[in-house]
């Protein structure tokens, strides 16, 4: 058996990151859900083990690729796998509290300033109906985007890189926050780590 995906660590302590996200949900979170995904991504791949061999990322750039009868799983869990991975690196404690340089001149050109920046992506964040996302992504021609994506859909899969982003699933905040997405997606900006994003923007680049 070729290699299968492995949880990644978290890389700090559950409460790193208290009082915004507690470490009952962290612990939670990475464990079981980010677990329960990379498990079931690994079962589904049992019978296409050619798919051990290449990163997550290209396999949701190519979804097409994956045989049919275990293609809704990898893209649930595979999608999963991918999006949580990026998800505790760019809330990860310390780095730089906003962005600067050249992430910070696209930003205020796609979205006109980084206030007006952050009140979309919270707002598609918060209206997002069910379990979804919200993403800062590098689209195809290279401009950043904000939008959702329901489920565990990666924006891999429509050909874009994400930078940012934030899993707005009631297992992501429900303990903390109950039915308050809203409260969830205002504090999320206090635990961002703009050090990280401003390297994914570069790596997307
Ligand atoms: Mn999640």
């Amino acid at each position: 058996m070729a290699n299968q995906f492995v949880l990644p660590d978290l890389g700090y302590a559950f409460n790193a990151l208290e009082p915004v996200i507690d470490a009952r949900t962290m612990e939670i979170h990475h464990d079981k859900h980010h677990g329960a995904y990379v498990t079931n991504l690994n079962k589904a791949l049992e019978s296409a083990p050619e798919f051990f061999e290449k990163p997550i990322e290209d396999i949701l750039r190519n979804i097409q690729s994956v045989p049919e009868s275990i293609r809704t799983a990898v893209r649930n869990h595979g999608g999963g796998h991918a999006n949580h991975t990026l998800f505790w690196k760019v809330i990860a404690p310390g780095g730089a509290k906003e962005p600067s340089g050249a992430l910070a001149k696209e930003l205020e050109s796609a979205f006109g300033s980084f206030d007006a920046f952050v009140e979309k992506f919270s707002s598609v964040s918060v209206a997002h109906f069910g379990s979804g996302w919200g993403w800062l992504v590098l689209d195809g021609e290279g401009k950043l985007q904000g939008y959702s994506l329901p489920n565990q859909d990666s924006p891999y899969m429509q050909g874009h890189t994400p930078i940012l982003g934030l899993d707005v699933w009631e297992h992501a905040y429900y303990l903390n926050y109950q039915n308050r997405r809203a409260d969830y997606v205002k504090a999320f900006w206090q635990i961002v780590n703009w050090t990280q994003v401003e390297e994914n923007f570069r790596n997307a680049k």
